[in-house]
């Protein structure tokens, strides 16, 4: 007999997250229904890896409980995964309201309606080491306190804990992945490292002549996306429901993504000047390729994250293998290849006229 195929709901689909983890339940096996909000945006991701006919699309907005029930009623998953916030910090600062009623009541919305609708699905909560803020030791773990530093990482630990309350209170298989920033080509062109490294391809290919950057001496601990969805998938499939964090164990500074981004393109950046007058200069030709501006600056600042993931390496199995150095290089390089395809594109497009 040909087993079922196990059904999945993914939220926020058309995210980066959202668009490894279908590529990777449809490389299982799985039927992946594939929820956003109305709209397009982030469709290219999922066209991008080839897979978007092959995602059920669903609409559903985290603001909606009548919308979110009768989509888990009909489709009756066996796993949820909710990845659908409001995810980008500067802007949770600008919007904190909206931010808290997607990122916080929105998962007490979904999880009211798994509850209700299909308590039996096993659910997957996207928590964030922005949690911790920067005031615990330098290497965070499951068992670090938790000070969150904006509207956004204050609104998922509200999701974080509700989560932990109804795996409690109700005994439902939830669990929460604690990541730690995580990218790839598909990252949005809002966070830092997708910035940078669109910024040098263009400047690469003379399209751009500089990139403006914030807090150069923020540190973050860096892996690459498609490896964590693995680890998500891996939470689910436990027995037991529990909550990991999820992290490479090193941290860089923007300033080191930058002078890597740089170098993968085959530049040699060097600073001069300080504070918001500094700049990075080509070693070669002198010109001004980064410049800092107190724009990109947030009123409160996550100093520095360094995960420990020694737990999902003991229950999961899971851990992470792309080193900083190549995952700058393959995004600079994922980067660069689309200039280049966007380029032929236009000029047969150009010849056929
Ligand atoms: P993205 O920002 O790429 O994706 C978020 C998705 O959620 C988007 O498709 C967005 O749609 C959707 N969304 C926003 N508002 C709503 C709403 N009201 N109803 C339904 N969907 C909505 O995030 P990532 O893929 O990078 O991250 C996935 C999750 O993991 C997020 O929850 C994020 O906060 C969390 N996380 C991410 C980390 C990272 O480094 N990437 C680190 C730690 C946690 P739209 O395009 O329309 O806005
Ligand atoms: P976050 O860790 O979820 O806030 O991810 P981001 O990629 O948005 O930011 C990572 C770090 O880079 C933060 O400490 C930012 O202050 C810092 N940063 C410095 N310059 C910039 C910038 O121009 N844009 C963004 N998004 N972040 C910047």
């Amino acid at each position: 007999m040909v087993p079922l195929m196990k059904k999945a709901l993914i939220t926020g689909v058309r995210g980066q997250d959202g668009a490894y983890l279908s590529q990777l339940l449809i490389s299982k096996g799985y039927e992946v229904y594939g929820a956003d909000r109305s709209g397009d945006s982030g469709r290219w991701r999922l066209s991008e890896l080839g897979i978007e006919g092959r995602v059920k699309d669903v609409c559903l907005d985290m603001l909606e409980l009548s919308n979110i029930m009768d989509v888990l009623e009909k489709i009756q998953p066996d796993e949820i995964y909710n990845f659908a916030a409001q995810s980008f910090v500067t802007m949770s600062f600008e919007q904190p309201i909206l931010t808290a009623e997607i990122n916080a009541v929105g998962v007490t919305r979904l999880l009211e309606a798994i509850r209700k609708a299909r308590p039996a699905a096993r659910f997957y909560q996207a928590s964030t080491a922005e949690i911790f803020g920067s005031t615990g030791p330098v290497t965070q773990s499951e068992s670090t306190a938790f000070h969150p530093k904006s509207p956004y990482s204050v609104s998922k630990l509200y999701a974080h804990w509700i989560t932990v309350n109804y795996r409690e209170a109700y005994n439902l298989h939830a669990s929460c992945g604690i990541m730690f920033n995580h990218e790839s080509p598909l990252r949005g062109e809002e966070f830092i490292t997708r910035k940078i490294t669109s910024a040098v391809a263009k400047i690469r290919k003379g399209l751009q002549e500089k990139v403006l950057v914030g807090n150069l001496e923020a540190s973050r601990d860096w892996g690459y996306a498609k490896e964590y969805v693995e680890a998500i998938w891996l939470m689910l499939q436990q027995p037991k429901a529990d909550d990991y964090i999820l992290a490479t164990g090193e941290s860089h500074t923007v300033r080191e993504f930058v002078e890597a981004a740089f170098i993968a393109a085959g530049f040699k950046l060097e600073w001069s000047g300080t504070g918001l007058t500094e700049k990075g200069v080509d070693g070669i030709t002198g010109k001004t390729l980064v410049e800092v501006s107190g724009d990109f600056y947030r009123p409160t600042e996550v100093d520095a994250l360094m995960g420990n993931a020694a737990k999902a390496k003991e229950k999961l199995g899971w851990q992470p293998k792309t080193k900083f150095k190549d995952l700058v290089a393959l995004m600079v390089e994922a980067d660069i290849k689309r200039l280049e395809q966007q380029k032929m594109k236009n000029r047969r497009s150009s010849d056929k006229q």
